[in-house]
């Protein structure tokens, strides 16, 4: 049976911490990390469990164990975890519920339960049997293709969750409990996060992953405050309270009155903070249209309530994470057309699918490749797969047809002025009028001048930019120091870009959609070297067009060259912030 988990304490526990004297502070451990997402927090830690490991292959029966006894532990696990799961979908809403209903029958499905029970009777441990039976059902549905093959992914989900059940571990994927918590993982893929609840997980703690990780992306996405790279963390048990500073990077262990006074002043001003009235600009009036990153149309809907100008970047391969086949049009035109109609008469720049590293799409990249970061992603799997991106520039310009955005497409990934020759000539083909590319390959950078000869706009992904400029993996914990724009090497990337669109009398927008732009003091920098437009998630609009709206283009310039000129990543953003002290004052 599985271990009871130790019992979640809630939010509420608090309150024992605030009758400590005013002041104290907490007497535990602590942690130092990069804070990746501003917030502070207190709430109970619940571990991300590890990955279920697979049963040896050919493990057999345990000795005096009867098969049918095997088969009984079997269906009693199988129907644990169909129990489970229904509770939890009973609880949930949208997706999440339906992605739990539909995991919860399949947990207890009869082709899954009677093919475990013969390879128990031919002498098959039920961890193994389960594994192997699980895997030929979920091959069989890959093959019948269509919705079919997408519930290949659910079985191999519940495999996961049975054989948990049988050895009595927690359950793989995102933990979960009534009652909020601070999810602390090693680190999380995209897929991970598509479950998350933010009403029940609020804040995120990662002992490894980078500033640029996707688990950064995401936390900001949600608002959570969070912490990556904190070494060390993972170590902490379930239920035990901390506090989280996601702007400083550090974790209190069993914190005190101090925290809890902080934790209370976030919340506080929160709730204050003005909106965004859904127009960019500095104190002189200079126009800063500051846009949404959105992964579809749910995301789209909220940056529009937000008061985003427009879509800098349309994650598409975010509309079809999990599948192993490509999406056809229909369902294409479907996704992106959703996105448009929440921007009537604004910009929307798509995205053309960025699979690989660590978005990985099955139907586009080589899970096998030795370093899929330098690998065949993004653009470059036009090499592998052609006809991939043709088809979707087709569906882009079908959602485009009678929608009312100003649809953009921009590709990622480009490395040379060859390949953003060659986008552009697909775009045309497709009849997509406004044709761009991302800059966040360094040689993209080195060559914006040529490159916008080809093309209408770019935009700047400096979270790669960042990991190819300095050579360091973007998901790492222990190289997040070298990981980080604020390095004045990605800074003069930036700087070459903005004059490589001016080169030649081309007068061409360079907008910016890596997590740079999120970032409020850097914002100021990147307006100040010239960057036209920011991109960043719709819970960034509101800090971002605070701070910008206190300073003039002069001064943005004026930080900008110091930044620039630093000795360091870290000087450069201490210098910068010195000179913002509306940052502190609204606690960013
Ligand atoms: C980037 O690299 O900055 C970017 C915006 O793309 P992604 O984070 O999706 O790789
Ligand atoms: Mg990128």
């Amino acid at each position: 049976m599985k271990k009871s988990r130790t019992i979640v304490q809630t939010l509420s526990n608090s309150a024992d911490a605030s009758r400590a004297p005013a002041g104290e502070t907490g007497s535990g451990r602590s942690f130092v990390g990069v804070g990746v997402s501003p917030g502070r927090i207190i709430g109970p830690v619940l571990l991300m469990p590890t990955a279920v490991r697979e049963p040896a292959v050919g493990e057999q029966l345990a000795e005096g164990t009867s098969s049918e006894e095997a088969s009984a532990a079997l269906r009693t696990a199988a129907k644990a975890v169909q129990t489970d799961l229904t509770a939890r979908s009973a609880s949930a809403s949208g997706t999440g519920r339906e992605v739990l209903e539909a995991t919860a029958l399949m947990a207890n499905d009869p082709m899954l339960v009677k093919g475990a029970v013969k390879l128990i009777n031919n002498g098959a441990s039920p961890e193994r049997a389960i594994w192997d039976a699980a895997a030929s059902v979920a091959e069989m549905l890959h093959n019948l293709g269509g919705y079919m093959a997408e519930r290949a992914t659910d079985v191999l989900d519940v495999r996961g969750r049975i054989v948990a059940e049988l050895r009595g571990v927690p359950a793989p994927g995102i933990p979960y409990s009534d009652s909020p918590f601070i999810l602390v993982a090693e680190d999380l893929a995209p897929a991970d996060t598509a479950t998350l609840d933010p009403a029940k997980v609020i804040a995120l703690v990662t002992s490894s992953g980078g500033p640029q990780s996707h688990t950064a992306i995401i936390a900001r996405a949600l608002g959570l405050p969070a912490v990556v790279a904190a070494v060390g963390v993972d170590a902490l048990t379930d239920g035990t309270r901390i506090f989280v500073d996601g702007a400083a990077g550090t974790i209190l262990v069993n914190p005190g009155a101090a925290e809890v006074a902080l934790a209370k002043a976030w919340e506080t001003s929160t709730a204050a903070r003005a909106v965004f009235d859904g127009t960019g600009r500095l104190q002189d009036g200079h126009l800063v249209p500051l846009l949404s990153n959105v992964g579809g149309a749910k995301d789209a809907v909220k940056a529009a309530a937000a008061g985003a100008e427009g879509v800098g970047l349309l994650r598409t391969e975010f509309c079809f994470l999990e599948r192993d086949t490509e999406p056809s049009i229909t369902e294409q035109v479907e996704a992106y057309r959703g996105v448009f109609d929440a921007f009537p008469g604004k910009k929307v720049v798509v995205r053309t699918l960025d699979a690989g590293a660590d978005k990985p799409l099955p139907f586009l990249t080589d899970a096998s490749e030795p370093n899929p970061a330098l690998g065949v992603r993004g653009y470059r799997t036009d090499f592998t797969s052609p006809g991939v991106l043709e088809r979707q520039l087709s569906a882009i310009a079908q959602a485009a047809e009678g929608s009312e955005a100003n649809v953009w497409v921009m590709a990622p990934m480009i490395s040379t002025a060859e390949e953003a020759e060659h986008f552009a000539s697909l775009c045309s083909a497709a009849g997509l009028a406004t044709p761009g590319v991302m800059v966040e390959v360094p040689s993209a950078a080195l060559t914006a001048a040529s490159i916008l000869e080809h093309v209408d706009f770019v935009s700047l992904g400096t979270n790669d930019l960042t990991q190819y400029a300095m050579a360091a993996d973007r998901q790492l914990g222990p190289l997040s120091a070298l990981n980080t724009p604020w390095q004045p090497a990605v800074l003069q990337l930036i700087r070459l870009t903005v004059n490589g669109s001016h080169d030649e009398g081309h007068n061409k927008p360079v907008g910016v959609c890596g997590e740079a732009a999120a970032d409020p003091a850097l914002a100021v920098v990147l307006v100040g070297l010239g960057v036209a437009t920011l991109s960043m998630t719709a819970r960034a609009l509101s800090a971002v067009a605070a701070v910008l709206a206190s300073v003039t283009l002069a001064e943005a310039q004026q930080l900008a060259k110091l930044a620039l000129t630093a000795h360091s990543a870290t000087d450069a953003r201490r210098l910068v912030r010195e000179k913002l002290p509306i940052l502190d004052a609204l606690g960013l």
